[in-house]
């Protein structure tokens, strides 16, 4: 297949935000890809390959730069002139190709395997004259591409494809095209547990649906984590519980998948990035402590005083993750205790299907606490006052609240999803009409007096996840600290997009519009109608959601994809219990 084909249908998808239509646009691609439709999947994923493969795609802006100057034979300092402006690297390579092809009409020949291996020559290259070797292969492409496939190539590249498709969007294309309806939700659950959508593809291309109903956890491939509902009130729970259920400290920590296989050990976090090298006492000590062949485990890590034992903040566990230099000494400083809570795989056999107390029991067997890792603390009942006194106990032993689990035969580890299997019940809840909520930034607003210069505002989103778009909620200018608000333009400079994103709705215009990426955690006084904000617009009559005196907790929640933010729905449901105080 000729690249120029992906080109003219990733130019069509750029020009809608609906999702109905960029799903068919998707499906009529996949359709003419034959052989090439991996390759074609991870590219409209801007991908080469799945996440936990770990091979990041890119080239510096840089690079790219200085291979566009030796093309057109401009200055570098044009070409960044022509960038900034434009704000699109893709857009400047196209500008580049497009007075060159004028003057020698060149027809584009690359196939798509041909720009797939350059792409991933260009990612893998390492070593002493990788450099050279990247902006040669590139600048091969350029030379070779027209200037529809020049922009998309090079967006691919500098990590902006901008298509506004969400991996939800590529399934339901991926099924149109190869396969019906009613086997959408199995197709999204296997992709759940083996997030490799080139994989799924291919299988659905060769008519192969048995072998995707049967891909389930696998041990060193991350899958997608349980999520949990919400209620406000213990009595709401045990009746949607049918009357018992398992309370669980609610740890606040960061959420671990350890994965071990012949010896080796993984570990990776909520959003399944690979962590291990942050945590390499984790990894040491589980090895010492699970005697098993191979197993997937659930949990969450929390700091911990090593002097007191007591439990450390949130805040705490970030000066762990992400960190480059003195793991081992930090590790030693800020220990950690990883509080487990499930088994999603054990020697040779996928548990998630087993109800959850048999996977807990199970789990229980696997090893005997240590500091190193516990069990979640647990409390099955159905009475009220007992599980009210363990809330209690929990905030007491420094934990944010309870998660309840559902005992019976149905309560199977649903990967990726939010059900209510799972209920979490907060101490914000007793505070606060809202609970805190984890909102996608979409744009920003330059500040006035003590702010100029800076952002004073930003746009907030939730995610509409029926519709696959970002929906605005609040403008949030509150909660933040002087380092904070100096911080934000360097924060979201890479993000800033010179249109509003596809995937985004919303009725108001920012001073700047940033691609849906980071996810702060906020607080708020309570959920109104707006007419200006477009939360569940749709859904609501045509009315629009809004969070009230919405203030920054402080906490980033790096842990959250922008898809794991809070959804529309949500905040639907927490307005109805607002607007009905029987209800809480
Ligand atoms: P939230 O981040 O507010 O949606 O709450 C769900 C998170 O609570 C999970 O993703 C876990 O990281 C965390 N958590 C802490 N303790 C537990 C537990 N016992 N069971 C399930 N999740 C827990």
């Amino acid at each position: 297949m000729l690249f120029s084909e992906v080109a003219e249908s990733f130019s069509r998808m750029s020009a809608t935000a609906k999702r109905l239509e960029l799903s068919s646009m998707l499906a009529e691609l996949f359709r003419k890809c034959g052989e090439d439709l991996r390759m074609v999947v991870y590219l409209v994923q801007g991908k080469l390959a799945p996440d936990f493969s770990g091979i990041e795609t890119g080239m510096a802006e840089k690079l790219i730069i200085k291979a566009l100057s030796m093309i057109s034979g401009s200055g570098e300092a044009e070409i960044t002139k022509d960038f900034v402006e434009s704000g699109d690297l893709g857009q400047t390579a196209g500008n580049v190709l497009k007075s060159r092809i004028q003057s020698t009409l060149v027809p584009s020949e690359l196939s798509v395997k041909y720009v797939f291996d350059s792409l991933m020559k260009i990612a893998t290259t390492a070593g002493p004259g990788s450099i050279n070797t990247k902006i040669s292969l590139y600048e091969y492409l350029m030379m070779n591409s027209s200037a529809s496939e020049a922009i998309f190539i090079t967006r691919i590249l500098n990590g902006k494809l901008r298509l506004g498709v969400s991996d939800a969007t590529i399934l339901m294309a991926l099924t149109e095209a190869f396969s019906s309806k009613e086997h959408q939700e199995a197709i999204e659950e296997s992709y759940n547990f083996h997030p490799d959508m080139g994989m799924i593809a291919e299988h659905l291309r060769e008519g192969d649906l048995d072998t995707i109903l049967q891909t389930g956890p696998e041990p060193m491939i991350p899958c997608r984590v349980m999520l949990a509902e919400r209620l406000p009130s213990v009595s709401q729970i045990l009746e949607k519980m049918g009357g018992k259920a398992a309370f669980e400290y609610k740890y606040d920590g960061l959420r671990t998948q350890i994965h071990m296989k012949d010896g080796k050990i993984r570990i990776f976090s909520r959003g399944n990035e690979e962590t291990t090298a942050n945590f390499p006492d984790i990894a040491r000590a589980f090895g010492r402590t699970f005697r098993c062949k191979s197993c997937i485990v659930d949990g969450e890590a929390v700091p911990y005083n090593p002097e007191t034992g007591e439990l450390y903040p949130f805040q705490v566990v970030s000066q762990r993750r992400g960190r480059k230099y003195s793991i081992e000494s930090v590790s030693q400083e800020i220990p950690l205790t990883v509080f487990l809570f499930d088994l999603i795989y054990l020697d040779g056999k996928p548990m998630n299907r087993m109800p959850y107390m048999e996977r807990r029991k199970r789990l229980g067997k696997l090893f005997r606490e240590n500091e190193d890792f516990k069990l979640a603390r647990q409390l099955v009942s159905g009475d009220e006052p007992e599980i009210t006194e363990f809330f209690h106990q929990s905030i007491a032993d420094g934990c944010e609240g309870i998660v309840a689990k559902n005992v019976t035969d149905q309560s199977t580890y649903r990967a990726g999803a939010r059900g209510w299997l799972w209920i979490k019940f907060k101490r914000d809840y007793q505070e606060s009409v809202s609970d805190t909520l984890d909102l996608v930034v979409i744009g920003a607003f330059s500040g006035h007096g003590k702010r100029k210069g800076r952002y004073g505002a930003l746009l907030m989103a939730s995610y509409n996840r029926e519709r696959d778009v970002y929906e605005t909620v609040c403008k949030l200018g509150t909660g933040f600290t002087d380092e904070t608000l100096e911080s934000l333009t360097r924060i979201f400079e890479p993000y800033i997009s010179r249109t509003k994103p596809a995937n985004v709705v919303s009725k108001i215009e920012p001073d700047f519009w940033l691609e849906p990426v980071k996810v702060m955690e906020i607080n708020g006084a309570e959920i109104t109608l707006s007419p200006v904000h477009t939360c569940c617009i749709e859904e609501n009559n045509g009315e629009g959601l809004a969070v009230r005196f919405p203030r920054f907790t402080g906490r980033w929640r790096q842990d959250k994809r922008p898809e794991q933010a809070t959804q529309s729905r949500e905040i639907l449901e927490l307005f109805q219990m607002g607007k009905n105080p029987q209800s809480r």
